[in-house]
């Protein structure tokens, strides 16, 4: 049996559209265009890359969106003024701060990101989203596993029920992801680095998501028969190869199915993002 294969792309324009309609009713409903601000402090190359995606990508959908750039220097008050101007502006519902952040103040992390209004804060980390996630309350949910799940739902993969396993703990993945599955009834395990016998519980999985950080870490073996596998992963093991971690080619052969890498979960995430902004702005207009 080879695995259906679930192609980041079709779902990630899914979300697209979806994000451009309720951008227009807002628009239409309380003359408001849904705004995210991202601030970019330094000139990290990689960070320069994925806010001009950001920027496009609202651009595309009908979203107002700023780049604030800041110097390498930038001081953690500086940075919090800046949040707090923001926090108080009404063009903009959603605000992002990109990760990573200059050495100076790359030690206030928590401090600086909690700094944004939880209603503004597009990214879901926030303890009060983070909160309101685990109670079952709404709120902005991290893009990446909101997007797992919604691709799960649109692609009509049964979650209710359903055992799922995650392997990774971390706050912007798998604890969300565990808590996103529980809401949809399936009965969730959570594996990290001190579980013992991972594979004997990976086989137990209806749904298995890979967050992990280690390429090629899930072997066919680890995967039941028919299985619906979601690889978060992405890691580089040469210049230009991207891999996740799952061992794609071998257990496509055994999964019932499975998102690439590259080419699948990636995509979902500024997808979702573009969908977090709409909603932020939904819940301050609608408040
Ligand atoms: P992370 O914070 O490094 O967490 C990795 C998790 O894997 C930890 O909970 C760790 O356990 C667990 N782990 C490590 N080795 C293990 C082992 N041998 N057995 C079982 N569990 C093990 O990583 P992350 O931020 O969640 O990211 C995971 C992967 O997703 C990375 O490749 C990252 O690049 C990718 N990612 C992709 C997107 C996207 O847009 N597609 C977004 C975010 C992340 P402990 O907690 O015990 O250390």
């Amino acid at each position: 049996m080879t695995a259906r294969i679930l192609e980041g792309k079709v779902f990630a324009q899914a979300f697209r559209e979806d994000a451009q309609k309720k951008a227009a009713a807002l628009q239409e409903k309380y003359g408001v265009q849904p705004g995210l601000a991202v601030i970019i402090v330094g000139s990290n190359p990689a960070s320069q890359v994925y806010v001009r995606n950001k920027h496009k990508s609202c651009e595309a959908l009908g979203i107002y969106s700023e780049v604030i750039e800041m110097p390498e220097t930038t001081t953690k008050d500086e940075l919090i003024a800046k949040i707090d101007a923001l926090n108080a502006d009404v063009k903009i519902h959603g605000i992002l701060v990109q990760l990573p952040l200059p050495e100076q103040i790359a030690a206030h992390e928590s401090e600086i990101l909690e700094r944004i209004r939880p209603e503004k804060d597009v990214d879901g980390f926030h303890p009060v989203n983070v909160g309101r996630l685990v109670t079952g309350e709404p709120g902005l949910v991290p893009c990446t596993p909101f997007g797992c799940l919604r691709m799960l739902e649109l692609a009509g993969i049964p979650i209710d029920g359903q055992r799922a396993v995650i392997i990774g703990r971390s706050n912007i993945v798998g604890k969300p992801m565990l808590h996103l599955l529980l809401g949809k009834n399936a009965t969730v395990t959570i594996c990290h680095s001190h579980t013992k016998d991972l594979p004997a519980i990976t086989r137990e999985a209806d749904i298995l998501v890979a967050a992990v950080g280690r390429p090629k870490f899930v072997t066919a073996d680890m995967v039941k028969p028919g299985a619906t596998v979601i690889d978060v992963g992405i890691n580089r093991i040469a210049p230009k190869k991207l891999v996740g971690d799952v061992d794609f080619e071998s257990v496509k052969e055994v999964a019932g199915a499975i998102t690439p890498v590259p080419g699948g979960v990636g995509l979902l995430t500024v997808a979702m993002l573009m969908e977090n902004v709409v909603r932020a702005a939904e819940m301050q207009l609608q408040a």
